[in-house]
This record gives structure tokens, C-alpha cells and sequence, in this order.
């Protein structure tokens, strides 16, 4: 099975022809909620590869709250330790994006930051029998590393994605992670390289390894990723297939649910071809708009993949 230990945000989307300055209220022409927040989007494409999969986190007492447990549900996923709270709201994105694609976001995180290490404690049973953890940076770090640690002690696989990255990351993040995953602009704000190709992706990914962590991904978006291992410790690239990209919101989540899945269900896989496989599947959500919207279902994908 898979446990996040993570986040889950509603997006409230306003599609208008232009963004709006300081202090001007302009009409929007469409506008539509979404489920995001990267540790609920992780869980979601991994449960739709056919992942056994529980979500550990945190939403508001309210009506987001509520729509959000349902949608988890509908994707299969266990709410048994999907807390709610009255102490604060649902996470929330506001976003407003022009027809350009251009856009203005803002985030409350609100009750994804009160998850804490007791509500780890009541669910250690599920996170113990799990053989990969997700975790992610939009819950509070403490939360984030006490679950790594739990996960750890028992011999749970840890995939790690630092987003949204922090220059100054707590050390035991590398130490924790047997996989850590993050893209061109998450890896340059952790190592201070730049990170536009994957000659220069290579290069920061063996500063990340030197860190302590036993594998290192990071994603190149139609370039697919470059990764290396403590093992194979020589950058490889693995390409991906090039398609016609009509949303690419949440591609990154798609392909560490997707690279959770291969690692829980596949582990006999080289980690060169679960990687390859993780590219298809993010490149068919990149091909669709929305976020988990546009994340394939099992029974949509080639054989060849499971
Ligand atoms: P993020 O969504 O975090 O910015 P990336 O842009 O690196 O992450 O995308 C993650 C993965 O999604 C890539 O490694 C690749 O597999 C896939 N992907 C993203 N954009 C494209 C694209 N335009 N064409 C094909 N695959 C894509």
C-alpha cells in the first residue's frame, strides 16, 4: 500500500480575459472549483493506477472540508485518518488566470498546517504496514519529518518531493529520503545551480545525493527526468515521448504518484524503466486540463505499463 502523509487544497478558479490591478474589480468568464494540494493530487494518481492507498491529513470542519473527504473517497482512497478541524479553514488556493494562461495565486494553507505529530501517533499502524510513504512541504516541516522518521523505523520506503522548496532545508529531509524527487526549479532553489537542461539537472542531482539521500529524481518537464543513485551514483537521463501539452498543472504530482505506485507494486522494476514508466503516465496528464481531472485511470493505460 501507499500512505501520504500531506496536503489536500481547494482551488477556486476564476478564468478571466485579463488580470486585474490593485483595487479593480473586472468580470471573470468562467469560473470552477478544484481538488488540488500535492500530497491529496500524489494520492489520487496512485490510487487510479490501482494502488491500495490512506491519506493522513488535515481539513477544515466546513463545507470544502466535507467535499474534499467525499472526493477522496470517490478515488478510493482511505479517510481514515483524514482529520477535520475547527481550528481553521480547508486549504485554499484563489487562483485568477487570463486566457493567456497567465495567472495570480494565493494560498492559505490553513488546516494542512495543523496536522500534527499526535495525529502521525493515531495513525502509526497505517503508516508502518504501508510500503511507501509520500510526503511533501505544504504541511508543517515537523509534521513532514516526524512521518519520514516514523517511516523509516519501519523499513517503509520514503519518496520525498520538497514542494514547494525552501533554500534552507532541515538536513534530515536528504538523510530520510530513499527517494527524492522534485523538478528544475525546486532543485535549483535547494542547490543554487542553475537547472535548464539535463547535463545541468545531472550536476545539481549528485549535490542532492551527496546529501545523504539514497535516490535522486529530478523532473524536466517535456525532457522527462534525470537520476542517479547512491549505488549508480552517474547521472542518467530517461527522455519521454513528446505529446501536444494542453495543461501541464499538477504533471509533477502525477509523477510522483505514479513513481509511488511502481515503487510499492513493481519493486522488482529497474528504477530506469519505473521512471520511464512514470514519464507515460504524467505525459497523458499533461494532455488534458485540470489537475487530478486529467490523471489517467488504470483501465485507460496500455498493458505494458503494469
Ligand atoms: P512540475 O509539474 O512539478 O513542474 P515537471 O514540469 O518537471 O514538474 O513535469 C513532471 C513530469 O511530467 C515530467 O518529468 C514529465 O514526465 C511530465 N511532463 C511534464 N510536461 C510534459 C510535456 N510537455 N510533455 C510530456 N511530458 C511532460
Amino acid at each position: 500500500a501507499v500512505v501520504v502523509v500531506g496536503s489536500c487544497m481547494t482551488d477556486l478558479v476564476s478564468v478571466t480575459s485579463r488580470l486585474p490591478k490593485t483595487g479593480e474589480t473586472i468580470h471573470g468568464h468562467k469560473f470552477f472549483i478544484g481538488f488540488g494540494g500535492k500530497g491529496a493530487n500524489q494520492c489520487v494518481q496512485a490510487a487510479r493506477l490501482g494502488a491500495k492507498t490512506s491519506i493522513v491529513c488535515k481539513v477544515g470542519k466546513d463545507s470544502f472540508g466535507n467535499d474534499y473527504i467525499e472526493n477522496l473517497k470517490q478515488n478510493h482512497i482511505s479517510t481514515e485518518f483524514t482529520y477535520q478541524t475547527r481550528d481553521a479553514a480547508t486549504g485554499a488556493a484563489s487562483i485568477i488566470v487570463n486566457d493567456e494562461g497567465q495567472n495570480i495565486i494565493v494560498i492559505v494553507a490553513g488546516a494542512n498546517l495543523l496536522l500534527n505529530t499526535e495525529d502521525l501517533k493515531k495513525a502509526a499502524s497505517v503508516i508502518s504496514r504501508a510500503k511507501v510513504m509520500i510526503c511533501q512541504l505544504e504541511i508543517s516541516p515537523e509534521t513532514s519529518l516526524q512521518a519520514l522518521t516514523m517511516a523509516r523505523s519501519s523499513g517503509v520506503k520514503t519518496l520525498f518531493n520538497p514542494a514547494p522548496a525552501i533554500a534552507d532545508l532541515d538536513p534530515r529531509f536528504y538523510t530520510l529520503s530513499d527517494v527524492f524527487c522534485c523538478n528544475e526549479s525546486e532543485a535549483e532553489i535547494l542547490t543554487g545551480l542553475m537547472v535548464n537542461n539535463p547535463t545541468e539537472a545531472g550536476k545539481a542531482a549528485m549535490a542532492l545525493l551527496k546529501r545523504g539521500c539514497q535516490v535522486v529524481v529530478i523532473t524536466l518537464g517535456a525532457s522527462g527526468c534525470v537520476s542517479l543513485s547512491q549505488t549508480e551514483p552517474v547521472p542518467k537521463h530517461i527522455p519521454t515521448e513528446a505529446v501536444k501539452a494542453v495543461d501541464t498543472t499538477g504533471a509533477g504530482d502525477s509523477f510522483v504518484g505514479a513513481l509511488a505506485f511502481y515503487l510499492a507494486y513493481y519493486p522488482d522494476l529497474s528504477l530506469e524503466e519505473m521512471l520511464k514508466r512514470s514519464n507515460s503516465i504524467a505525459a497523458i496528464s499533461v494532455q488534458a486540463a485540470g489537475t487530478q481531472s486529467s490523471y489517467p485511470y488504470k483501465k485507460d493505460l496500455p498493458l505494458a505499463l503494469f
